[in-house]
């Protein structure tokens, strides 16, 4: 164990969940001796499809830069593998002996933020021995302890979002600029992924209740609170695994949308609306939201595009509330003046 040490001591360092995932998978294929490693993650509800996220060791010589070694690379048809589902129940590692392979393919579930959300499948030549299966316990267990305290830190504890804390960081990704391209291994690789959204689409949209406080006067605080549990799952369930969704403030919530353009954007986030207005919130029936959005652009700030986007939902409120306003097409159209990055010192918001 103690050869272990230099990565504890390394995945102790790390902030990001996605780079404490590669971390374990690139120690835990030297802590087996396995021939293969994938990470499959299941979708948000835990129910719908599975990626195979990492893939160890990287294949196919010809992929380009990143591919095999991070993002989502590969589906998995779940229903072939009823064993990923009994691993997930049991919620404890399992061993299948495959004797036509020649292997032994070891299952063990992965901690996220809130639960098991992932499987990590690992091929090995020969079933583990008793220490190589401790060991690998063992780097499991630290993984996911360090997991909780991320998210103990990064994450509103009502709903489970990211919090505001976490939004400057991310943001920086999103536009950041473009780091050393000298990319010599894994992490690196999909950080550079990340750059590349620089370039690509994306947009920001802030999302607010409508009359958040009529339901905590009518019903309740702790129905108040229910709505909000209710709307985060819907969001999370709503957008893809790359939007990153913040709880930003009491009603308030922050989703950013990666290598989306406007016209996808505005669906995404229509859709979104009308499955709100559609939903049935328990106790207390029905609730709207407004939504103002706007596209990111080259050298943005968090505050700006955030000003951008509240701007946008101003006008939605003021337009009869339970609609999607998009910044770009209120300045266009002469209904709002262009604010050169005067949220910047408008929104103190960190
Ligand atoms: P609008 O349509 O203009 O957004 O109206 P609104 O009532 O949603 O907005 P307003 O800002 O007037 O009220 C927001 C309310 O959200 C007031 C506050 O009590 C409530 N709130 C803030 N944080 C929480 C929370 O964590 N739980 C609950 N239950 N309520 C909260
Ligand atoms: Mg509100
Ligand atoms: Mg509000």
């Amino acid at each position: 164990m103690i050869e272990f040490l230099p990565w504890v001591a390394e995945l102790t360092e790390l902030r990001d969940m996605d780079d404490l995932e590669l971390a374990l998978a690139g120690v835990v294929v030297k802590a087996a001796q396995a021939t293969q490693l994938r990470l499959l993650r299941f979708g948000r509800t835990g129910e719908s499809g599975v990626q195979a996220y990492i893939i160890l060791p990287r294949v196919s010589p010809g992929a380009s830069a990143g591919q095999g070694a991070c993002g989502p690379s590969e589906s998995v048809r779940t229903e072939m593998h009823p064993e990923y589902r009994l691993c997930l129940d049991k919620r404890e590692h399992l061993a299948r002996l495959n004797s036509k392979a020649g292997s032994c393919i070891h299952l063990f579930p992965v901690y996220g933020s809130r639960d098991i959300d992932s499987l990590l499948e690992v091929t090995t030549p020969t079933p583990l021995a008793g220490n190589q299966l401790n060991n690998v316990l063992m780097l499991l267990r630290i993984h996911r302890n360090l997991v909780g305290m991320l998210a103990a830190s990064d994450r509103d504890e009502l709903t489970g979002l990211w919090n505001r804390r976490t939004f400057n960081d991310s943001f920086s990704r999103l536009v950041g600029p473009i780091g050393d391209e000298n990319v010599n291994n894994q992490r690196q690789l999909r950080h550079r992924r990340r750059k590349e959204y620089k370039s690509a689409n994306v947009h920001l949209a802030v999302i607010d209740i409508d009359f958040f406080k009529r339901i905590n006067d009518q019903f309740g605080h702790p129905y108040g609170d229910e709505v909000l549990v209710l709307l985060s799952r819907l969001m999370q369930s709503n957008f893809r695994e790359n939007d990153r969704i913040y709880r930003f403030g009491g009603e308030e919530f922050v989703i950013t949308l990666p290598d989306t353009d406007f016209q996808d954007a505005e669906m995404a986030l229509e859709r979104f609306r009308a499955q709100v207005e559609e939903f049935q919130f328990s106790q207390v029936g029905r609730v709207t939201v407004s939504i103002g959005f706007t596209s990111l652009v080259s050298g943005d700030s968090g505050p700006a595009a955030f000003g951008r986007a509240d701007q946008a939902l101003y006008v939605a409120k003021h337009s009869g509330r339970n609609q999607v306003q998009w910044y770009e097409l209120l300045v266009a159209n002469g209904t709002l003046a262009a604010a050169e990055n005067k949220n910047d010192q408008e929104l103190e918001l960190f």
